[in-house]
């Protein structure tokens, strides 16, 4: 398989390339040149395959002949090694929970994957790689999970000191080892700004192997349709696909189930379920992407302005407005209507959803509504430990914490505090 750039001034490469270089020097995204199809027979009788398996086969074209099978399989393994399960909520909404990973949200799956390729691919160059990357909350303490002992990488995380939940900060600085955590005295954007310069820095990049780890490299894309299958596979209504709603805000998760579709999953309709920011919900309507200033919700890690993934959704459905508008909706839901959701969905249901969950769930029930045969799935993105304060206040009683985050808030934090000062950055980047 071969990747060419969505911006198509760059050069085809294969895999591994993507993956080391993360975005294509004409800052476009890597896409695949063709849209592999699943084996019908995998689909058919699904139940009888193992998650690996399928794991396997759905990624096996993407990486094509750049990692042997043994290996491959060694790593998809290791990367859905925990419970996925779908979970009924009512009679017609499921919640597939992506939460039971070592950081409780579903970027677990692709940072794990990316990690363990970026392993493969640097011992085969014996050098070192540092992965440095900013983070608003989920994806630092993912990365800094997946990357954890990897061997020839180092990583460094910036994350804005305060502005981050208390499980969030221990999950990046509890590690150690190959694991750095910098404390920013300022925003998530002032992170993403310094981080930024230090790709672009000569003497930054004369002395080390910089990568990035965000979700629009390609290892951590692909993966997160794994999860898309295992939800048929636990479907029981197999002569009715569901509608799936997918809380976006980068927009690389639902990006991934469409991907999967498109290679011969059953599923009827995607929601993309979004917070205030409804640049998407926008598109949809008026078939005009304007990108817009982030504002912050209760849904934190959807708060994106101006989402990034969304070109390879144009790209999937080649740019053709009413074949994507056919098999995707949007809606954009308040935090209002958030917290009444967690409530309701409690109260009703005895089920406990997170403020991204909850997003997806009433934007389902909202397309449910005007389509009254279906059925559907939400994916539940996040533990509702990590957001206690909306959560414990909607459900009116502490919420039970799991095992791993007792152990973990036990640990000693141990981070570097810096200003929002590049220079500092540089300077701790070469030292
Ligand atoms: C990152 C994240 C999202 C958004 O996922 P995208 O792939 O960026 O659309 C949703 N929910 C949670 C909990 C997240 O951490």
């Amino acid at each position: 398989m071969k990747y060419y750039s969505t911006n198509r001034q760059s050069p085809i490469v294969d895999f591994k390339q993507a993956t080391i270089a993360g975005q294509a020097p004409d800052k476009g995204l890597y896409f695949p040149e063709t849209i592999p199809q699943v084996d019908a027979a995998m689909i058919k009788n699904i139940t009888s395959y193992s998650n690996e398996e399928i794991a396997f086969r759905v990624i096996k074209p993407y990486t094509g002949n750049t990692i042997a099978d043994e290996q491959l399989f060694q790593i998809v393994s290791e990367t859905v090694n925990f419970p996925i399960p779908l979970v009924k909520v009512n009679d017609t909404i499921s919640s597939l929970e992506l939460y039971h990973g070592p950081t409780l949200a579903f970027k677990d799956v692709g940072a794990r994957f990316m990690s363990r390729c970026l392993e493969h691919f640097v011992n085969n160059n014996s050098g070192t790689v540092t992965v440095l990357v900013a983070t608003s909350g989920d994806t630092g303490g993912a990365v800094a999970n997946g990357f954890y002992g990897v061997e020839g990488v180092e990583v460094v995380i910036l994350y804005p000191s305060g502005k981050v939940s208390p499980v969030q900060e221990k999950q990046l600085t509890t590690l150690g080892k190959n694991i750095k955590a910098l404390e920013v005295d300022g925003t998530f954007d002032d992170c993403q700004k310094m981080v930024k310069q230090a790709f672009m820095d000569k003497d930054i990049n004369d002395k080390l192997f910089l990568t990035s780890a965000n979700s629009i490299n390609v290892a951590r894309w692909l993966p997160q349709q794994f999860y898309y299958f295992f939800a048929y596979k636990q479907w029981t209504d197999k002569n009715n696909p569901p509608v799936i709603s997918v809380p976006s805000g980068n927009f690389g998760n639902i990006c991934a189930g469409i991907l999967a579709m498109q290679s011969g999953l059953p599923v009827q309709h995607f929601i993309a379920a979004s917070n205030a920011n409804d640049i998407v919900t926008e598109y949809l309507l008026s078939q005009k992407l304007i990108p817009k200033q982030a504002v912050a919700t209760l849904s934190n890690a959807m708060d994106v302005g101006n989402p990034s993934n969304f070109v390879r959704i144009l790209e999937i459905f080649r740019h053709q407005f009413p074949a994507l508008k056919s098999k995707l909706s949007s809606y954009s839901i308040t935090d209002e209507e958030t917290i009444a959701t967690i409530k309701t969905v409690y109260e009703k249901e005895n089920y406990v959803l997170d403020p991204h969950g909850a997003v997806g769930f009433l934007s389902l029930e909202r397309y449910l509504q005007s389509h009254p045969r279906q059925k559907g799935i939400v994916l539940e993105t996040a533990h509702p430990v990590k957001f206690p304060d909306a959560v414990e206040s909607c459900i009116g009683k502490p919420i039970d914490i799991p095992v791993s985050v007792q152990t973990i808030m036990k640990k000693e934090k141990m981070s570097i505090l810096i200003k929002a000062d590049y220079g500092q950055l540089k300077e701790y980047l070469l030292q």
